[in-house]
């Protein structure tokens, strides 16, 4: 199917293009540029966003759930949940409403036989980071939200599994269980490899653990990005841990030895180590905004990334929801499991409003911390987080203030609100 789109702003992110078209075909994008600059397909399906901003679809890197979903998949005997049944699809969808395109289905620390079994399922829902081959024809349905391929929303995709714990600090573990954490070991490291079918993408580790650095080369090998975190390490031990190829920071400020003019410790590292990139849940709740700010003017445009740590409540309301192998009480946009934080109920979109209001950043400046950015730490900036020849067909449109008005998922699309103009191409 070939789809033509036309937008007020085009944000590839590395450029801003006024009264630009993109163009997709299977599920690729095929060209980008202002209108006039090449001839449009005529058999292509078109629609047209004169008043928004079209933008590559979100990577978010550190997903738990949503939407009542967990992915780990565990259920604690005993323990009460207003979480109703709910399936993959359905947090699928509640990402791609909120702009996300690709994710990283993200663990939580339990013990090893669960962690396994997790790991096993979560690994059968990764699709390949890589174009898809397929072409699926659909025709559009009014009524919103509309989709091109009959009444299905489109999905957000795991494109691997963030291994989020064991190897982690019992002094910022946060709410991951004491009991099953790890200190570092290749042997645990295969086995939950092997149990992933390869999928880990991203391991979040702490480095002052004794170990960590031969656990961290071990990982680097195996191709996956090693983000520090959940740590009490001062920065020489961070320092070691680059040294070892780690190069990302897990949720800058929490779980982390706190900032100190003498000390600074690993989240000073995190906001200026170079070459190394840092994310942040830009929530106004885990991080102050100000903070969120101090954040965004150390790290810059080009290291900065966004993401969720959006668990299984995400988008279910104030009530008694499931993480992992816990319960927490969420109440408005805190999430709490006995007095702590406890992951978080922020959307991606939101992250990328706050950084609009709490840094002043634009809105192509905001983008790019969940678009280029993360797929940049992943190594596929190739097929995702641009709008480029040969990238997916992920695809976020964008009201000028930052709603999210309609998600193009691999050349499908679902228009959320009534922005866009359609029909076959002029
Ligand atoms: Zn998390």
């Amino acid at each position: 199917m070939k789809l033509v789109i036309s937008a007020g702003l085009v944000i590839t992110p590395q450029e801003s293009l006024k009264d630009a078209v993109v163009v997709a075909e299977g599920g690729v994008v095929s060209a980008v540029g202002r209108r006039g600059e090449f001839e449009l397909p005529s058999d292509a399906e078109r629609f047209d966003f004169p008043h928004a901003v079209l933008a590559p679809g979100l990577v978010d890197v550190h997903v738990h759930g949503g939407a009542g979903w967990d992915v780990m998949g565990i259920r604690a005997g005993g323990a009460k949940s207003r979480t109703r049944a709910a399936s993959r699809e359905d947090m699928e969808r509640l990402l791609a409403r909120h702009g996300v395109t690709s994710y990283l289905a993200t663990t939580v620390t339990a013990p090893v036989k669960a962690t396994l079994a997790a790991l096993e399922r979560m690994a059968e829902s990764v699709v390949s980071g890589k174009n898809p081959p397929f072409a699926q024809k659909g025709r559009a349905k009014g009524g919103a939200p509309s989709s091109s391929r009959h009444d299905e929303e489109v999905r957000a995709r795991a494109i691997g599994i963030h291994l989020e714990g064991p190897f982690i600090s019992r002094a910022k573990c946060g709410v991951h269980p004491v009991k099953d954490l790890l200190r570092p070991s290749l042997a645990r490291l295969n086995e939950f490899w092997k149990a992933a079918g390869g999928h880990i993408k991203m391991m979040t580790v702490a480095p002052e653990l004794p170990g960590a650095e031969k656990l961290i080369r071990a990982a680097v090998e195996r191709g996956i990005v090693v983000s520090l975190g959940h740590s009490d390490a001062d920065l020489p031990a961070t320092r070691r841990a680059l040294r070892a190829g780690a190069r990302h920071f897990t949720h800058t400020f929490n779980a982390m030895r706190a900032v100190s003019h003498r000390d600074p410790g690993i989240a000073g590292a995190a906001m200026t180590e170079p070459g190394a990139t840092a994310d942040i849940i830009a929530d106004g709740v885990h991080v102050a905004p100000e903070m969120v700010d101090v954040f965004l003017r150390a790290r810059g445009a080009d290291a900065a990334v966004l993401i969720s740590d959006g668990i299984s409540a995400t988008g279910m309301g104030d009530g008694r929801h499931r993480l992992g192998p816990f319960e927490v009480e969420v109440r408005g946009l805190r999430c709490l499991h006995k007095g702590r934080l406890a992951g978080s109920v922020l959307t991606l979109d939101a992250a990328a409003r706050n950084v609009m209001s709490f840094g002043g950043w634009p809105l192509e400046r905001a983008v790019r911390l969940a678009t280029l950015n993360p797929a940049r730490v992943l190594g596929i900036e190739a097929q995702k987080g641009v709008i480029a020849p040969g990238a997916a067909a992920d695809l976020t449109v964008w009201s000028r203030n930052g709603e999210v008005l309609a998600t193009f998922a691999r050349g499908q699309g679902t228009v959320y609100a009534k922005a866009a103009r359609r029909g076959r191409a002029r």
